[in-house]
């Protein structure tokens, strides 16, 4: 509501100013003095050395619109949140007279155990601000509010700590000069948590309004950083081997029609070719031209120079360009290790002690269970049956088609032991994953995680109770494919382990027979952390009974696949849609039958033949057409994954292969954004992923494939940010932008195919 019809309707406010800056008599002293906080007050200049002179001219009233999206109330906005841990519980709503409330049920044990918070707005560097709003509580409580990065450390660029608030409706207000770089994405929170000085809170509601922020001097300030796109000649950053094709795209097919491939090494040019084509991309926004320099094949790091587009990043041709990369990309997961030790020769800075060893509460029950091992999922510490199934069969796959390109020397404790490291490490995740199966019944536990996010620590210093959520359909399906492609693959290694896999592999197929039509997974409702949902489980069915058919070879598989419906589900190899490893599996068994085997051929070609088009139709050669989601380049490496397993058992006159290498081509730098999406590799790659490890350490693990441009705008950073950008180019370098730039085990992995398909070919 605005201010001047909350005068009118609320009797008894008192208009007190409380301004935020240390010293101040009318609040207690414990502002962190290392939060950026300037007072305007002319009394109190010597407590604000950098305080900048307010020029109230600068910005013209109509000009100087509320900052804060929805702060009047006047009806519910999307900008508004809250977050909830340690025990807190509190819900808000906006009340018949345009105001906040929230009703705080538990004030749980910290004083972020209940926060509401608001995003959509941000920051401008050395600007200077004011902030206001009207707070009362039904009981007398104290509060925080504060401005902070939200993200990494979460510290306030400006607070209040220590706010007594009342019944009545007390206004604050408060002006501060943003002294750090400009933040386009801060949070504004309103800690309602637990306080010392309070003591434990009964029930209670507290009701805000009129939450303003104006801009009042900006005559120093410095804009946020664009998000530069980078060259407009844009190659495969880590590089090509000799005889690949080598075609560099140009941003602007208008620009030139020349370009120079200039060896760094010998400091001359080595080739001229011309600039050819146009395509328009509407993802990218870009009407594309390219040059072809696949003759260029000798050794050494070059550089791609047109006289108008300018200079590409530099580049090496070296037949041994990837082989860094495969290593690098397989040891990230055993980085993710979970339960375990990570030696610092080994780990080196992600050395850590061994974490989550804790047992497992099961869900709605006291009884406990060891869960320990496996892979932590992603950017948070949760482990989850479904994707991590996925990463196992990624790279189980990758070892059955491509075994010799792995070797024993990645550098994992298990290097050396006769056994290729790949299989090591998915051993990791499959012992992990024995543990998540209910003995009893045969079925799979979906996830083991705490009931919300941890923050951004390294995982053994995380004591929050673990939870065991409820069997689902899904990750038992998953489970039985794994494991019945784990009893091949370790056939030759460890009969033993082999046995295991197979056995738990058909307890679980038993388990979905008897309990079909039970659907998938939903988070109980006290449950923050990561979801995984999935309502349609015949695919999973579907993808066990092709593993166990190609594993024994059993008609009882057979014909049971031969019931199963192919269109009853969507086509795919993510964590959520499985049919295409079914198919593979399918196709790639010692016998088919002939009905069958058409039926799928026409499902695998269906879905090729979606790929290539896209493929055709965008200049960057990416498959995912003119809709970028959540995880892309995870699609684009699956893509590239199912293109290599077409090569290999479908007859046709395309060379898939190329146009596998054209996915890792994007993922490796040939992209409208000019990002390399491996961290660690190429002139450009993320440096601010969304990862716990990397934040809590303050450097960026290698070998991490991120998630890539994703045109939903999913988090707050991203949406104020990246709005308004083509699809492709929604991407941004940034630890708050989880729906950007996390990365996963289970993005990894169908890289990891890729690069030994492509290693191999
Ligand atoms: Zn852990």
């Amino acid at each position: 509501m605005r201010r001047l019809l909350a005068l009118l309707l609320v009797g008894s406010i008192i208009l007190s100013m409380t301004a935020c800056a240390k010293g101040n008599t009318e609040t207690t002293d414990t502002t962190d003095s290392t939060e950026d906080v300037t007072v305007t007050d002319e009394n109190d200049s010597v407590e604000s050395p950098t305080a900048i002179p307010i020029e109230e001219e600068t910005i013209s009233e109509e000009e100087n619109e509320n900052l804060i999206p929805g702060g009047y109330f006047d009806q519910e906005s999307s900008k508004w949140g809250t977050y909830t841990e340690s025990g807190g519980a509190g819900k808000i709503s906006v009340n018949p007279d345009g105001q906040l409330e929230v009703v705080i049920e538990n004030s749980g044990t910290v004083g972020h155990a209940v926060q509401v918070y608001c995003d959509g707005f941000e920051l401008l560097k050395n600007a200077v601000y004011e902030i206001s709003f009207d707070i009362s509580s039904s009981i007398d409580r104290i509060m925080e509010w504060r401005i902070q990065l939200n993200g990494g450390d979460y510290h306030a660029y400006v607070s209040e700590e220590n706010v007594g608030i009342t019944n009545e409706m007390k206004h604050f207000t408060c002006t501060f000069t943003m002294e750090e770089e400009s933040d386009p994405a801060p949070r504004l929170c309103f800690n309602l948590g637990f306080y010392q000085l309070d003591g434990e809170l009964a029930s209670h509601t507290v009701t805000l309004d009129n939450v303003e922020l104006f801009l009042k001097d900006a005559s120093r300030a410095e804009p946020a950083a664009t998000g530069d796109m980078g060259p407009s000649i844009n190659i495969n950053q880590v590089g090509y081997r000799s005889d690949d094709n080598k075609i560099a795209i140009f941003r602007d097919s208008s620009l030139d029609n020349k370009f120079e491939v200039y060896n760094v090494d010998a400091g001359k040019i080595v080739y001229t070719g011309y600039v050819l084509g146009s395509v328009q991309t509407i993802s990218a926004g870009e009407t594309v031209a390219y040059g072809d320099f696949s003759s260029v094949k000798e050794a050494g790091t070059y550089k791609l120079v047109a006289a108008n587009s300018g200079e590409s990043y530099e580049f090496v041709i070296n037949d041994e360009v990837y082989d860094d990369l495969i290593d690098d990309v397989v040891r990230m997961l055993y980085l993710q290790r979970c339960g375990s030790e990570l030696k610092p020769e080994y780990a080196g800075d992600f050395a850590h002690a061994a974490c989550h060893t804790q047992k497992g509460i099961i869900y709605g029950t006291s009884e406990k269970k060891d869960v320990s091992g496996g892979w932590h999922d992603a950017g948070d510490y949760g482990r989850y049956v479904v994707p991590g199934a996925k990463a196992v069969a990624d790279i189980l796959l990758a070892y059955e088609d491509y075994s010799h390109v792995f070797t024993d020397d990645v550098g994992i404790p298990e290097s050396g032991n006769g056994i290729p490291d790949i299989l090591d490490e998915a051993r990791y995740e499959l012992e992990w994953m024995l543990k998540m199966q209910d003995k009893k019944s045969g079925g799979v536990y979906h996830k083991v995680t705490g009931l919300n996010f941890e923050a951004m620590v390294m995982p053994e210093t995380v004591t929050d109770d673990l939870y065991i959520m409820p069997i689902s359909n899904c990750a038992t399906g998953d489970f039985a494919a794994v494991m019945a492609i784990a009893a091949r693959v370790y056939k030759l290694f460890d009969s033993a382990v082999a046995k295991e896999c197979h056995t738990s592999s058909i307890r679980a197929l038993d388990y979905l027979e008897a309990n079909d039509g039970e659907g998938g997974y939903r988070n109980p409702g006290d449950v923050l952390t990561g979801e995984y949902p999935d309502t349609v489980d015949t695919d999973e069915y579907f993808w066990a009974l092709s593993e166990l058919y190609k594993t024994t070879g059993s008609s009882v598989y057979e014909k049971k696949i031969a019931t199963i419906d192919f269109d009853s589900f969507d086509d795919g190899m993510g964590w959520q849609a499985v049919s295409l490893y079914g198919y593979y599996a399918y196709l790639t068994a010692e016998k088919q039958n002939d009905d069958i085997k058409k039926k799928i051929i026409n499902k695998f070609n269906t879905y090729l033949n979606s790929v290539e088009k896209n493929i055709e139709a965008d200049g960057y050669f990416s498959s995912m057409g003119d809709v970028y989601y959540w995880g892309s380049n995870m699609t684009l490496a699956n893509n590239g994954m199912a293109l290599l397993m077409a090569n290999r058992i479908i007859e046709n006159s395309t060379d898939f292969d190329q146009l596998a290498k054209k996915q890792l081509d994007y993922l490796l730098g040939a992209n409208s954004t000019s990002y390399c999406f491996v961290t660690g590799y190429g002139s450009q790659s993320p440096q601010n992923t969304h990862h716990r490890p990397s934040e809590a350490l303050g450097t960026t693990m290698i070998g991490m494939l991120v998630g890539g441009a994703n045109s939903n705008l999913e988090d707050p950073y991203a949406e104020n940010v990246l709005s308004g950008r083509p699809a492709a180019k929604c991407y941004v370098d940034n630890m708050q932008s989880y729906s950007c730039n996390e990365i996963t085990v289970y993005w990894n992995s169908p890289l990891i195919y890729l690069l030994a398909g492509l290693e191999a070919n």
